[in-house]
């Protein structure tokens, strides 16, 4: 006799996961399956949420609603499993030029983008060991969250329940039944593909993404930073630096060559001595347009991707944006419609 759930979710890197919680939420019973293949993003990502796309100052896509929906979500989640892993952050942007600083002051007069950033001093950035000749801005809504402790604690919620199998699912397993989908012994009414990088998706772009674990003596920051590269506090005078981008052989792991580049960047941030203490590397499942790519894929199957260089701040709206679809009949927003590369 198979196990019979609403839903069968494959893959739980932050899509995955997000979906999960958000059937939680919905009272609808899943079986997720999952296995963590070399270059998943979720396990590479440094967790920063930023509502502000920081070369031009304005707003990412619908930066507004999906922060509160992200700071309700994470909040909720991380009380469910009883651990603490979303923290509101502010991140400091070092302009790099006079006209930053122009450009700076012109986005925190516009209504759309002024609610997430401030002018105003920083005293540990002052003090820090930091090359800022042209000062900085704060973004005040970002936040970051520390993605190991949420999928761990989420893993063992899910095994405790009995609604996570740990193993590489082969497409030929894949069967469509009447009513749903099966997998081995788990059938679905439904099937949501949350695969990633890994997916063939029509539209989706890997990008590989590398980033370093730093030691800087005499670095006490508790804000995130972004200058020549990205600095992630990771509290102990430990960071994350990062990350690359690089859209060729992007399944080759680790490189000297991203070492070599994020060193240099950090050399032109950072004053003082530098200890590299680890180097990982993951690929970004992007969509050409850089949206998410979602919607029904079949009767009884559908897909959650595209979640590119923003996975913690999309991954949430994406969850409770299909599952409205596919329970309430909402209709999805075109910008995201994965048909739209068809
Ligand atoms: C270096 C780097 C830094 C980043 N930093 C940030 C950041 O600071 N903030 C941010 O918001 N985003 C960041 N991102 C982006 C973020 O990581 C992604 O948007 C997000 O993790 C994508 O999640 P996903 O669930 O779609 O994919 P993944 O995390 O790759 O999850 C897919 C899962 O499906 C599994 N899987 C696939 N096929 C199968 C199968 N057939 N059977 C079983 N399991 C399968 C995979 O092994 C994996 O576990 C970063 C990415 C990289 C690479």
């Amino acid at each position: 006799m198979a196990t019979e759930t609403d839903i069968l979710i494959l893959g739980r890197g932050l899509a995955g996961a997000a979906l999960a919680e958000s059937c939680r939420l919905r009272g609808l019973s899943v079986h997720v399956f999952d296995h963590k293949r070399d270059g998943n993003a979720s396990m590479a990502a440094g967790g920063a949420v930023n509502p502000v796309v920081l070369r031009r100052d304005v707003p990412s896509w619908r930066a507004a609603e999906l922060m509160s929906l992200t700071r309700a979500f994470y909040g909720n989640w991380e009380k469910h499993l009883g651990v603490h892993c979303w923290y509101s952050r502010p991140l400091v942007k070092i302009f790099p030029t006079p006209n930053e600083v122009k450009q700076w002051e012109r986005a925190m007069a516009e209504p759309g983008t002024a609610p997430f950033i401030a002018s105003r001093p920083e005293t540990e950035i002052d003090k820090a060991p930091l090359n800022a000749p042209h000062g900085y801005g704060t973004v005040t809504g970002a936040g970051w969250l520390d993605i190991p402790v949420l999928l761990d604690a989420q893993r063992a919620d899910l095994l405790s329940s009995r609604a996570l199998t740990e193993r590489d699912v082969d497409e030929k397993e894949i069967m469509t039944v009447p009513d749903g989908v099966r997998i081995g012994e788990v059938k679905g009414r439904w099937l949501v593909r949350c695969t990633g990088p890994f997916a063939t998706d029509p539209g989706l772009v890997p990008v590989k993404g590398e980033t370093l674990t730093v030691r800087i003596p005499n670095m006490h920051l508790t804000r995130m930073v972004h200058g020549s590269a990205g600095l992630l506090p990771l509290g102990e005078e430990l960071f994350r630096v990062g990350a690359t981008f690089k859209w060729t052989d992007v399944w080759e792991g680790p490189t000297e060559e991203a070492r070599t580049w994020l060193l240099g960047k950090l050399a032109t941030l950072v004053e003082g001595p530098i200890e590299v203490v680890g180097q990982n590397a993951g690929v970004r499942p992007t969509a050409r347009d850089r949206r998410p790519i979602l919607g029904r894929t079949g009767p009884v199957t559908a897909v959650i991707n595209g979640l590119g260089a923003r996975g913690v701040m999309l991954a949430p709206w994406c969850a409770e944006h299909l599952l409205a679809h596919l329970f309430d009949g909402k209709e999805l927003a075109p910008e995201v419609d994965h048909a739209r590369f068809d």
